[in-house]
């Protein structure tokens, strides 16, 4: 054990998305701060914001059914659309500065066009998707959405999703050109070499066993050397936990009032992905579709184009299931250890709410390859199992807290910020939106944790995101303005890209 207690300003826990854009940020707002990451794994990216871990959809809310909930009048809710969407906007402006800046070189490296779609069958769905078509297109947000129920034009759109349909039940589709696939993992990679060209240290291979308060108010950690086990203690004025689905026990462990009564609900995903070429070309978008009855909203199928180490594939899924474990590398352990004193009554009350939820994501975990086949011949008719392989997806730890409207044991499907009174530790809990929204969710880390430099920061926070602190929707000339040099920079506008 080396006992000197090393101390910087910041430390950042884990390698992610999130501590990827959190330390890039404050590299820009505070460059002669010293930040360390400690991240347990070999490299950045290899959890959750890996490439094959995740879905790589930029979501703007231009496709997910689940953000526009038809209300019990029959009309379409769409507030939670055009907050994701205001979301998406601030991560493409702060991209698109790192591009202008020359931080990042090439952005065809992580994000491309592609259409995204919305698609469903039944004639009580049709209606669904005609209603929300109309709210959506008529708002600036979401301008240029097309609408069609007609087979000719279903099939120019999704050939391959069209082709062998026998059914005669009614089917429609939405598309939006200014959908994007985002390789996050590349991203996630692409800011750390930028961090480490900053002199910001980053250690692989460490893992972060612990975390309490000094004497001094400084935040001390111990974190062990994957590779010998010799065990090192770092301290720091200020600690983000961005470790996952492995925020949550470290949180636990801060013991600070606002860790308790949350608890974390595992949930894993499996996706199918298509590599053959001829299969590959006749399908260009990303189309979601509406959830099964009873399906948590994070299983609503779908078939993706996926731009990955400059190749094509198509990647459908997730098929949700259960597992104990809180990351993909971690321990069946994971759950249990989680559950303290002062959070087994959320836990035990989540337990029994959701026992319908838990029954779904064990029966999806029994399916056989067969079954999840027939799944996706309900997408593409022709389907060939030759032609499609399983890959193991990321983690997501649903937070599970105790809210007014939903009482004991709540189980959440967003993503929430959690800082002690004081903003010297704050951690990411959840998986929803997710890395498309990581710049939102680590400005408002740095709004909780630094108010006492915001005043100072906000003209380079407005150089980096143009649109910080206004409305969008309020504001569409801004917005358009936005959407235009965004796209223009992030190379998203050209139509016609060559892919090898
Ligand atoms: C199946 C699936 C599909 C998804 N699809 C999308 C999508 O289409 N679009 C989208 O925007 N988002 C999507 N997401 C969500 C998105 O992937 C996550 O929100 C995002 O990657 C989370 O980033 P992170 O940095 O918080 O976590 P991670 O990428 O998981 O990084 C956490 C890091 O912390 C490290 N770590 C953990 N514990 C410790 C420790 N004790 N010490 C040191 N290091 C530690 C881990 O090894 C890991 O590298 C999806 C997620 C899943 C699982």
């Amino acid at each position: 054990m080396n006992n000197m207690l090393k101390k910087t300003d910041v430390i950042l826990i884990g390698a992610g998305v999130m501590s990827a854009t959190l330390g890039t940020l404050l590299k820009e707002l505070a460059p002669e701060w010293e930040i360390k990451v400690f991240e347990k794994l070999a490299n950045a990216g290899e959890e959750s914001s890996n490439e094959w871990n995740n879905a790589g959809t930029g979501h703007a809310a231009l496709c997910e059914l689940n953000y526009t909930p038809e209300k019990s009048d029959g009309t379409i809710n769409i507030s939670k659309a055009i907050k994701i969407n205001e979301q998406f906007q601030i991560s493409r402006q702060f991209w698109s500065y790192l591009v202008s800046s020359n931080l990042i070189r090439n952005p065809q490296d992580f994000i491309r066009p592609i259409p995204h779609m919305s698609l469903v069958q039944g004639e009580k769905n049709v209606e669904f998707l005609k209603k929300r078509f109309e709210v959506l297109s008529s708002n600036p947000l979401f301008q240029g959405m097309e609408y069609s129920e007609d087979p000719e034009k279903l099939m120019e759109w999704i050939p391959l999703i069209m082709e062998g349909r026998t059914s005669s039940e009614p089917i429609a589709a939405t598309k939006i050109d200014s959908g994007t696939d985002v390789n996050f993992g590349a991203l996630t990679r692409i800011l750390f070499d930028h961090l480490k060209s900053k002199n910001v240290e980053i250690n692989y291979k460490h893992s972060v066993e612990d975390i309490k308060r000094t004497s001094d108010g400084l935040w001390e950690l111990k974190v062990r050397n994957v590779d010998n086990g010799h065990v090192e203690r770092h301290a720091a004025k200020f600690v983000f936990i961005g470790a996952g689905g492995g925020s949550l026990p470290l949180l636990q462990k801060t013991g600070i009032p606002e860790s308790k009564h949350i608890g974390g609900f595992p949930v894993s995903g499996l996706f199918m992905v298509c590599k053959n070429p001829e299969v590959v070309e006749q399908h260009h978008a990303k189309v979601y579709g509406k959830a099964k009855v009873g399906a948590p909203p994070m299983s609503v199928p779908h078939l993706d184009t996926r731009y990955i180490d400059n190749k094509k594939s198509l990647l459908f899924g997730p098929f949700a299931g259960f597992s104990p474990k809180f990351l993909k590398n971690g321990s069946n352990f994971d759950l249990i250890r989680s559950i303290k004193l002062n959070n087994v009554l959320t836990m035990l009350a989540a337990g029994i709410k959701e026992m319908k939820l838990t029954k779904y994501l064990i029966q999806q975990v029994l399916l056989s390859n067969e079954k999840r086949m027939e799944e996706l011949r309900e997408f593409v008719p022709t389907a060939k199992s030759e032609d499609w392989d399983i890959v193991v997806a990321g983690q997501r730890v649903q937070v599970i807290k105790d809210t007014e409207t939903g009482g004991k044991g709540t189980l959440q499907f967003g993503t929430e910020v959690i800082c002690s009174a004081d903003g010297s530790v704050a951690a990411l809990l959840g998986a929803s939106p997710g890395a498309s929204t990581a710049v939102h969710v680590m400005l408002e880390v740095i709004e909780k944790c630094f108010q006492q430099h915001l005043k100072e920061w906000e003209p380079k926070i407005k150089e980096m995101i143009p649109s910080y602190g206004v409305s969008l929707v309020e504001n569409p000339d801004l917005f358009q303005e936005i959407q235009a040099s965004t796209a223009q920079t992030l190379g998203l506008s050209k139509k016609e890209l060559v892919y090898s």
